[in-house]
């Protein structure tokens, strides 16, 4: 991953391997090299700080119960968007969805994706086409001293609210809380089959001096 370079203390999944299995889980996994960031998270988020079994590369990790953590976003620079599509000899195809990124020689030629998000969605399902690659930094709005958490996600439903989040964050001017979300889908498929799933929601509130740092709390100048 050619992801931000800036240190981070840890990251925030929504699954875990489980016996090499993937499992996505009912609230927030949040991973970290730094135990007493991982004691600091259980104590605010619920969970108990543990050794890390369930991948990532990070030596320890929290299972919280929190489907929703209230963090605070600095701007629409906190979001890094990209497509992407890998093969055994690494990235084939580096774009933002209409230009490439990358190799150096072709960045900014047009690079053949669909403009529509449905097309490109079919385009990578049969392996022709880039996945979004996302990463959202931010600090949990209840302990930002204890550093920047990432979240790295493809996921789609998150890349069509990109440039809404992108304004939004915009709008606020500066550092944002926002409600990061794993949110649960359930529906019937056309074929009358159950699914359920999570997607990544992040809703942003407002200027963190009159947003509580965590839901239901009060505000700092209330
Ligand atoms: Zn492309």
């Amino acid at each position: 991953m050619t992801q931000s370079t800036t240190a981070r203390v840890g990251r925030f999944h929504q699954g875990r391997l489980s016996e090499g299995r993937p499992q996505v889980l009912d609230a927030w996994r949040i991973t970290t090299d730094d135990a007493h960031v991982a004691a600091r998270v259980a104590s605010l988020l619920g969970g108990q700080a543990q050794q890390n079994e369930g991948g990532g590369g990070l030596a320890h990790e929290v299972l919280t119960n929190r489907e929703s953590v209230r963090v605070l976003m600095d701007g629409p620079d906190a979001v890094t968007a990209r497509m992407v599509l890998w093969s055994s000899k690494g990235i084939t195809h580096d774009c933002d969805g209409s230009v490439f990124l990358s190799p150096q020689g072709k960045k900014g030629q047009p690079c053949g994706c669909h403009p529509r998000l449905e097309d490109k969605k079919l385009a990578a399902r049969e392996g022709r086409g880039p996945v979004p690659s996302i990463d959202l930094a931010f600090r949990i709005a209840a302990a930002p001293m204890l550093g920047e958490f990432h979240f790295m996600t493809s996921s789609w439903q998150l890349a069509a609210q990109l440039s809404d989040l992108m304004e939004a964050l915009e709008r606020v001017g500066g550092p944002a809380a926002c409600d990061l979300t794993t949110e649960l889908v359930a529906l019937t498929t056309k074929t009358g089959r159950n699914v359920c799933y999570r997607k990544p929601v992040v809703k942003v509130l407002g200027n963190p001096d009159i947003v509580a740092p965590a839901p239901g709390g009060q505000p700092p100048h209330a």
